[in-house]
């Protein structure tokens, strides 16, 4: 496979190209980032923003929250340095972990904020995560799309216009970039090219509801609201970081220091070089898995390539990380399995369907990863709620 000269991303990875020198769009990107960007306008805007929102609504601002490093830092920069009043607005996908946990109650109480949590229909999400997997080798839709609407949904109920993203996808992709002055809106275009993998909730309720009992109103939290709702609103929808510089390591330094946030060991990861990264999800490590087995990278390839293109390591080390993480089975699959009701075998078969080429997974040769400390904690089904329960068994 053909890799970036700089950072080493393969050919495989989303949304890259490469110039006349071998050097990935993601790394000149971050050339033009560094040296191009007016970042002391962009602080004006942020200001701006904030104060034409104080003070004019039940709260301030609505900041989506999963307790990750960029959604816990982009909270406390705004309680900090703008002393706002924010609505925190928490989707539980069904896999958030102890540390997480513990995590988020801290910051809470440390930063005195409101917070709504919501927690959807295990049942559903488990038939949702089989149908995506199934159709694009994707089971995180509920997730993403979970995470993506539904604050839009309490922003609307609580009609409070500005909401707060963390990190910008620039950081990563080149679906968007620095280049043009316009602030990367975080919106329904967003989520209907990015974020729900062409499945509306509509389409999904049609795609479940001849083997699966539900209400098609069990779907709403993965609609996007409508659009004229959102316009009467005059919504803003923006990310923290396209207004200031997003350093991870700094912003992790500072929630450790300011608010004792921790990291937490991610399955196939080096656990001493990132621990902050991807903490949220217990099936994290199936979700690297699979990218691994489509495209021929995971997490430690991108967080490698990060580095490089930081020139915070050695490309000799950077390669011995990868050599020695890239591609080991999660002990995280197991459970997976259970949940859905599948086999390893019925598994491999769905993902195979999905591999990008020219890279070809070895589905037989693949080494477990070690099992991270609350492994043993992990929800487990019972028997006889292993898998879907279909329309057929409950009637
Ligand atoms: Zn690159």
């Amino acid at each position: 496979m053909q890799k970036c000269t700089a950072c080493n991303l393969p050919e495989t990875y989303e949304t890259i190209e490469f110039d006349e020198n071998g050097v990935c769009n993601i790394c000149r990107q971050k050339d033009y980032k560094d040296e191009k960007i007016n970042w002391e306008k962009r602080a004006q805007m942020l200001a701006e923003l904030v104060e034409k929102h104080r003070g004019k609504y039940e709260y301030d601002c609505i900041v989506p929250f999963s307790g990750g490093k960029d959604s816990t830092y982009t909270l406390w920069y705004l309680v900090k340095k703008f002393k706002v009043r924010p609505l925190v607005v928490q989707f539980n996908h069904g896999f958030m972990r102890d540390t997480l946990m513990e995590n988020n109650r801290r910051t809470f109480k440390k930063l005195g904020v409101d917070v709504i949590s919501f927690t959807p229909n295990w049942k559903l999400v488990k038939r949702l995560m089989l149908e995506t997997l199934v159709r694009k080798g994707d089971f995180c839709w509920h997730c993403h799309t979970g995470i993506f609407a539904y604050p839009m949904h309490i922003a609307l109920k609580y009609q409070v216009p500005l909401i707060f993203w963390g990190e910008p996808s620039s950081e990563y992709t080149a679906y968007y970039d620095y280049e043009d002055e316009e602030i990367e809106c975080v919106d329904e275009t967003r989520f209907n090219r990015f974020i729900n993998l062409g499945i509306t909730a509509e389409d999904m309720y049609g795609m479940i509801k001849d083997d699966y009992q539900c209400d098609p109103r069990e779907l709403s939290p993965y609609t996007y609201p409508p659009l004229r709702d959102l316009k009467r609103l005059k919504y803003q929808s923006v990310c923290l970081g396209s207004f200031i510089p997003w350093d991870v390591k700094a912003n992790t330094k500072i929630i450790q220091e300011e608010l004792g946030w921790r990291g937490d060991q991610v399955e196939g990861m080096p656990w001493d070089e990132y621990s902050y990264e991807k903490i949220e999800c217990s099936m994290q490590g199936m979700r690297d898995y699979i990218k691994y087995l489509k495209r021929g990278y995971s997490r430690v390839s991108q967080m490698v390539a990060l580095d490089l293109r930081n020139e915070r390591i050695s490309k000799e080390y950077g390669d011995k990380l990868v050599a020695e993480y890239e591609g080991r089975k999660p002990p995280s699959l197991t459970l997976f399995l259970e949940y859905l009701g599948i086999s390893e075998d019925q598994f491999n078969h769905i993902v195979a369907k999905t591999v990008v080429p020219p890279f070809k997974p070895d589905f037989d040769n693949m080494e477990y990863a070690p099992k991270t400390h609350d492994f043993d904690r992990w929800y487990r089904e019972d028997e006889q709620d292993q898998g879907i329960i279909y329309k057929a068994k409950v009637e």
